[in-house]
Formats: structure tokens, sequence, C-alpha cells
């Protein structure tokens, strides 16, 4: 790339928003040298950047011989991205500003077996709710990740799976859900977002091959290196949670049989505790009640108290997530794994210190480097800021940069992927607000 062209390509500049969001602030010299873009793209760039609002300059930084640089940094109110987690025992809805903090959250006990024409209305409603309280100007909404279970069509925002419900299957969530907002919609895997959401507070270093456990009613799995999801064909990868540890198991809702997330997951852990003398009742558990969540989350709560009874259950299904971990470090050589999502809440020591000690004494690679389990610093919100993340990490952010040309496809389509659905909702928007970015 030379001076006279515009940089006009997204990941360019998604490069350089990240560079600058990570630093805080930062210099153009710098920005040059940790991007590996020369400095006469990074000036044009960041031309365009502050141009736009989106990053401003403030004041100098010290001298190292030559003249004192001038210091960049994101103006975080300039733009804002929603995160939703969304699943039927749990919704997380969160805001966040273009520098990846936190502005306003909220969360809901699910949409339990609600039809998605009733459901995805109530998750709007909730979202629309939290930027008026927030005080953020729908205009300055990038959009919406929308972090859910798989099987998915990441691409067309398509749910593949009859899960809660029949009327799921096939059903397009984030089309419909942008239509009611007015807002474009991502939709993403659950388990990738939570992991996107753990780089991005800060809870692995940057460059980690990192592998994140996500548990909130089903289990999830993702893998991230040098900050990118692995994504393989259709985004429905590191499926943990349908791994077989039983050749002769059960067949599970996925078609598959003997699937870790039957021996493992709080649907599994509760009829376990069915089966075992006094407890359901002590514990006063429903197994048909279709918060499986909330029962669970009573025999975690158990076994952290001590319980014996509810503690061999947990340490039990611990064992079988650490299967999993085993089999995640050993297929991509992973030296760290973090335990998300609402599930691990209650019991979380417990799962690290058992899933821990497996992956200590059966990963491949336990001789060649260290290995580390822990628990999410953000435990439920995770996937929903990590769906936030994806929305400033997205193409949506630049779209307006790109005058009156039509958007540019992402370089890597695999993490900037945005439908056409969403395209014309922002452009909708756009024309609505044709001055909100100085008439860009
Ligand atoms: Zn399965």
């Amino acid at each position: 790339m030379t001076t006279g062209q515009p940089a006009r390509r997204p990941k360019t500049r998604g490069v350089v928003l990240d560079l600058i969001r990570a630093a805080r602030t930062i210099s153009r010299i710098e920005l040059a040298t940790n991007s590996g873009l020369t400095p006469p793209t990074i000036t044009q760039v960041v031309r365009e950047l502050i141009a736009h609002g989106l990053v401003v300059e403030v004041g100098r930084g010290a001298s190292t011989g030559g003249k004192r640089r001038t210091l960049l940094q994101l103006n975080p109110t300039a733009r804002y991205a929603v995160g939703v987690l969304f699943e039927r025992n749990i919704c997380v809805i969160v805001v966040v500003d273009l520098a990846g903090r936190l502005a306003a959250r909220t969360s809901f006990l699910g949409t339990a077996l609600l039809p998605p024409d009733q459901a995805l209305p109530l998750v709007a409603s909730r979202v629309d709710a939290l930027l008026e309280t927030a005080g953020v100007d729908r205009d300055l909404v990038l959009g919406v990740g929308l972090a859910s279970y798989g099987p998915q069509d990441r691409q067309s925002g398509v749910l593949l799976t009859a899960q809660p419900t029949d009327e799921w299957f096939g059903y397009p969530v984030a089309p419909r859900l942008s239509d009611i907002l007015g807002l474009p919609v991502l939709l993403d895997n659950d388990a990738a977002a939570a992991a996107i959401g753990e780089f991005w507070l800060g809870t692995v270093e940057p460059h980690a091959a990192y592998g994140c456990i996500y548990m909130a009613s089903g289990i999830g799995g993702s893998v991230v290196t040098a900050g990118q999801v692995y994504r393989g064909s259709s985004s429905n990868s590191v499926e943990i949670g349908h791994i077989t540890i039983d050749i002769n198991g059960d067949e599970c809702h996925c078609g598959n049989f003997g699937c870790l997330e039957n021996y493992a997951g709080p649907p599994a852990v509760i009829k376990q505790a069915m089966r075992t003398a006094g407890l359901g009742r002590r514990l006063g558990l429903d197994p048909n009640d279709v918060d499986v969540m909330t029962h669970f989350g009573r025999i975690a709560t158990a076994a952290s108290a001590g319980d014996p009874t509810a503690t061999d259950l947990i340490v039990r299904s611990a064992r079988h997530l650490g299967t999993g971990a085993v089999t995640m470090m050993s297929l991509f050589d992973l030296d760290l794994i973090v335990l998300a999502g609402p599930s691990f809440a209650a019991a979380g020591a417990i799962y690290q210190s058992v899933i821990r000690e497996e992956t200590h004494r059966r990963a491949f690679a336990r001789r060649a480097h260290p290995l580390r389990v822990i628990a999410s610093t953000s435990g439920a919100d995770a996937a929903a800021i990590g769906g936030a993340v994806l929305v400033l990490r997205s193409e949506l952010a630049f779209l307006e940069l790109n005058g009156a040309e039509p958007p540019q496809p992402p370089e890597d389509a695999k993490d900037d992927h945005l439908s056409r659905r969403a395209r014309a909702a922002l452009t909708t928007k756009r024309v609505s607000r044709p001055t909100a970015t100085g008439g860009g």
C-alpha cells in the first residue's frame, strides 16, 4: 500500500483500531512498529479515523531523543456496540463503548420455551430499555452481537437446531432481531464469543493459544490463536459437548452417541441427582422444570458448601469435562483453558481443580510446556461482552468511512462476516442519519 491510496480495507483499519484500543494511548510510529504497516499507511488510516471522530489526539508522549510524539486514543463515546447472550435459561445484555468498556448491563431469566416470534421481541424490548437507561444514542450503535448455541449458520444468522423447541430450527434469528431493532445483528457461537470476551477483558495474554470451555444449559468450546477464533468450515468448531466419551452411549439430540454433554452437562447432573437417594428432595430439584440452570445451581452450590453427595456429582461432571479439556489441548496444543459461562459460577473452584488435574495427568504436550486451567473473571457475562466486541471488530465500525462506496467484502470473511440483511439494516441507518459522522 502506498501513501496516495486511501486505506479502504476494513481489516487495516480494524488492526489499527484494535492496537489503539489495546494500548489505550499510542503514537503513530508505535502503531507502525506494532502493526507491521508502513508509516505512510498508518498516517492515512489515522487521518480517516480522526476525521470520523473515532480517534482523537491527546497530547504528546515523552521524548525518545527526537521530537515528542503525538499520542492517539479512541474516542470511547463515538460509537457503541450491544452484546446479547441468548439462551433459554439466561439472557445477558451489555452495551460497550468503542474502547470496549462496559457502559451498561442487564440480565433476565432467558426466554424458556417461548417460540421465536415471541422470544425475539422480548429480547429486543430489553435491548431498547437498556440503551434508554444508559442514555446511549441509538444512532451511535454499530450493531448487536448475538451469542447463542449451535449448530448455526453464522453467515445467514440462522439456528440449525430444534432447541429448545421445533420452531427454532431454521429460524432466521439474526435477521428477525435486526428487523425488530432496526440495527445490524451478527450471530455467533456463544463459546466463540466468550473466548473473545476473555481475550478482551485481559484474562489471557495476546498471542496465547487457548481454549474456552463454555457451559450454560449445554457445553460448548472454542479455540483462539493470536486473537483469532478458529472457525473451521462453518464456525461450528470445537464442539466438545458433542464428542463421544462412550461409544455404547445413548443417542444425543445432536445425532451422535454417548456425547460428553449427556454425562457432564447441567441436565445430566440433575438427572443423576434425582437418582441419588434423598438429594433431589433435599435440594428441591425438578428434572422437568425448563429452568435447568437454577436447579443445577442448587447442586453446585451444595457441592461448594461441602455436601458430599453433591460434591460427588460435580466432581464426576468435572472429570468428564476433564476428558473434553484433554482432547482440546491435545488436538490444538493449547497451554491454557478458560472455564466460562454461567454454569461454572457456583462450583467453579471444584471444576477448575479437577479439570486441571486431568489435563496435567493426561494431555499429550504436558511435558513440553506448562498447562493451565483458569476460571473466567467475567463468568456469565463473557459471551455477551464477546458478542459486543465482535461487532466492534467487524466491518460495521468502518462502513461509514467508505463514503458512498459499497461496503468492501471483508478480507477475513470468517471473522468480519456481515450478512446481507445486516448490511441492509446499516444502510437504512446511514440514510436516516447522514450527518452523524460529519457527512463521511
Ligand atoms: Zn451430542
